[in-house]
């Protein structure tokens, strides 16, 4: 359930508010607005009788929120939330995010030519797996604690924040040591126990869509790490599974306006998981964009042709460089539209 204030409520109004929802035994979450302040309810099971609460002073309504996510919701957070990542900032209004580097790191030379070429490109993060889930077993699996080395170093020294994906709760430490930024993978999303762990660190995360999973399930994964406390939490859009096999995914744009109104977390959108094809990913960057998207994360290579993973949707430098004049380009444009 979902508490609205009137916009001229007291402190001491909110407070007895509060007061009261925890005489239920509930937990009660104020959430300050620009407008009003909202109350968010939570740990009822079913149905909250609000009869009570109606009644009481500097109460306008009271809303019953049955969607598996309320914290993550635009009802209990109107305004977009800014996610700070050492610096650069994600969210809904403000200039998208440029996130890229290559899909692993391979070795010291590979990650520092990688963050040299996306850092003259003007991206603003590097992107770099360590802990790799690959589909089969007998495939690159990454570099682990040394690719977690090189690429804070890699980061450090071309002025970059570092995103790297976690694979599981052993990890979280030693990888919110090393990156600025924490993925959840796709294969993760619904890994609840990491999920939780993971809002129990405050460190920034990026938590991508499952291959096959709905908006409300999306939320509803976010919702478990908002829940225990970290608001840090900027969703991905990477593909979903469909019956078209001509792309490795099938990029579902619409979800970027949809969850912008739904919730008032950032968005950001990969094109390159999500089309599995160079050729595409320029465009497909573009679109998502246009779209609204609060940022991407695109795949970019030294040398593609000897990637170790994912070279075929992999940008090289030059590539990357040409799209990053499109993007600015593009940006420019929108902005100017505002
Ligand atoms: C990745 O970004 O490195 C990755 C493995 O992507 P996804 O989890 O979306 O497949
Ligand atoms: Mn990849």
């Amino acid at each position: 359930m979902l508490i609205v204030m009137h916009p001229h409520a007291t402190d001491e109004q909110i407070d007895a508010v509060v007061s009261a929802v925890e005489r239920m035994g509930l937990i009660a979450k104020p959430i300050p607005g620009s407008q009003r302040t909202a109350i968010g309810v939570l740990g009822n099971q079913g149905y909250v009788d609000d009869s009570t609460i109606r009644e009481l002073p500097g109460v306008r309504e009271t809303i019953h929120v049955s969607k598996p996510y309320k914290l993550v919701s635009r009802d209990f957070h109107p305004e977009p939330t800014h996610v700070n990542v050492a610096g650069v900032t994600f969210g809904h209004g403000l200039r998208p995010v440029i996130i890229a580097g290559p899909c692993s790191v391979e070795s010291e030379e590979q990650v520092n030519a990688a963050a040299a070429l996306v850092k003259d490109a003007g991206a603003q993060m590097l992107r770099g797996g360590a802990f790799k889930p690959r589909t089969g077993p007998h495939t690159f699996q990454g570099l682990g604690m040394a690719g977690l080395a090189l690429l804070q170093e890699a980061g450090r020294a071309h002025g970059l924040p570092v995103v790297t994906e976690v694979m599981r709760i052993e990890q979280l430490d030693v990888v919110a040591s090393h990156a600025d930024m924490i993925q959840i993978g796709a294969r993760n999303m619904q890994n609840f126990d990491l999920l939780k762990e993971v809002g129990k660190s405050r460190h920034p995360v990026l938590l991508k869509r499952g291959i096959c999973s709905t908006i409300e399930e999306f939320l509803a994964a976010a919702e478990y790490i908002v829940a225990e406390g970290n608001p840090h939490l900027v969703l991905c859009e990477r593909g979903i599974r469909s019956f078209e096999p001509s792309t490795r995914n099938t990029l579902d744009l619409s979800v970027i306006p949809l969850i912008q109104e739904r919730s008032h977390l950032p968005i950001v959108v990969d094109p390159s998981h999500a089309t599995g094809t160079r050729s595409l990913v320029p465009v497909m960057t573009r679109a998502a964009l246009v779209a609204g998207a609060d940022g991407v994360m695109v795949e970019v290579h030294p040398d593609p042709a000897r990637a170790l993973c994912d070279g075929a949707q992999s940008l090289s430098g030059d590539e990357f460089a040409a799209l990053m004049n499109d993007v600015r380009a593009l940006l420019d444009f929108l902005e100017s539209r505002q």
